[in-house]
């Protein structure tokens, strides 16, 4: 139903300028998170500059649960206006809370099922890292800003998510262990849930990082650590000279004071490691298959500009972790780097954030109950 331009602004409470996105490459997240701040019955007038939209509009409205109050004609600047009023909030179904499998991987990467949602808990607890990996989509390095998690507010996040029934967090980075306050965070992680720390294990061989590794509960906190190769010269072509032999001897650090050490390799889907010489090394160690994982680069980060091939990813192919970091919460932890994977601008409530990562995996459910190979258009 066209409707002047003006008229819908009357009716509108909110505005979205969705710009050029369309509904795979973000819009579909922004619209769940605006829709879930306004009461049932109010509308958002929704600017955007893509064609797609608003025919797409149209579908996720009825599949959320909303409806279309009226569209605009094309306006001076090119862009259309739909009018969404809110409908009835969507429960939390189970369809929508078991979030369905995981991408489709490659043949030699690791997949496994989804996670529940409220299961599992990403925290990033820096950005900054000693090492600046080609691939890494955190955007990471010596000179990246920290980004710290303050103490209070991983004390925070991790009550709440308690509170919520979570059972397991992993703590990433950047490199973890150069948080001064990284002992401090994992004790209290690990009170809330089996915790794990992803780390390149170059950085705890002595001083109060040895310390803190000391300290941690070897029950409640185990250790994943990034080995890309059994050939140092390969695993230092991505990560920097003399890496390997560093995160080797950081590895038997760990295991020798009784950690539970997972090992992960990350590689290109279009040069396959060395996989055979790769678990020769881990079965020296003797790491179980459970605690190995091998996985694609995404094309996410400082991978999202190489001419590399990495793993396209958005909404509507990753299934949610949430992970929080000092920004916000976002979709994912592979894509915290990507505005249009943001869930929440603040950190806290993590169950606001949940609901709306629930609204869109609800209309993702809904859509591929309609045989709908994609939910809507992707990049
Ligand atoms: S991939 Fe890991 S080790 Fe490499 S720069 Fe990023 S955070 Fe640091």
């Amino acid at each position: 139903m066209l409707v002047d331009l003006a008229t819908l602004e009357q009716l509108a409470t909110d505005r979205l300028d969705g710009g050029g996105m369309d509904c795979g490459s973000g819009l579909l997240l922004l619209l769940s998170r605006r829709m879930r701040s306004l009461e049932p019955g109010a509308g958002l007038l929704v600017r955007t500059e893509d064609g797609s939209v608003p025919a797409d509009l149209v579908d996720w409205s009825r599949l959320a649960g909303h409806r279309i109050g009226g569209q605009s004609d094309r306006d001076e600047t090119g862009a259309w206006h739909v009018l969404v009023h809110r409908g009835i909030p969507a429960a939390g179904s189970e369809s929508a809370t078991a979030a369905g499998k995981v991408a489709q991987a490659e043949p030699s990467f690791t997949a496994g099922e989804a996670t529940p949602l409220g299961h599992r808990l990403w925290i990033y607890t820096n950005f900054h890292c000693n090492l600046a990996c080609a691939y890494c989509c955190a955007e990471s390095s010596p000179a990246a800003p920290a980004q710290q998690l303050p103490v209070a507010t991983a004390l925070a996040v991790l009550a709440e998510f308690a509170a919520l029934g979570g059972q397991e967090v992993y703590l990433t980075g950047g490199e973890p262990f150069l948080h001064a306050e990284i002992g401090e965070i994992v004790a209290a992680a690990a009170a809330v849930a089996p915790t794990t720390i992803l780390s390149n294990a170059m950085v705890w061989q002595r001083g109060a990082r040895r310390a803190a590794l000391e300290a941690m509960d070897r029950d409640r906190a185990r250790l994943q650590i990034s080995l890309d190769s059994a050939d140092p010269a390969r695993h230092d072509a991505i990560r920097g000279a003399g890496a390997h032999a560093r995160a080797v001897e950081g590895i038997r650090t760990a295991l020798g004071l009784g950690f539970r050490v997972r090992i992960a390799a990350t590689w290109y889907a279009d040069e396959p490691g060395d996989e055979a010489a790769w678990t020769r090394l881990l079965d020296e160690w003797g790491i179980p298959a459970d605690d190995r994982l091998i996985r694609p680069v995404a094309r996410q980060g400082y991978a999202a500009t190489s001419e590399r091939a990495g793993e396209h990813v958005t909404v509507d192919a990753l299934a949610p972790e949430p992970t929080v970091t000092a920004s916000g919460v976002w979709w994912h932890p592979v894509a915290v780097t990507d505005p249009a994977m943001q869930v929440a601008d603040r950190p806290t409530p993590l169950a606001a954030a949940f609901d709306v990562i629930r609204d869109t995996v609800a209309v993702q459910d809904a859509a591929r109950t309609e045989g709908r190979r994609h939910v809507f258009r992707c990049a």
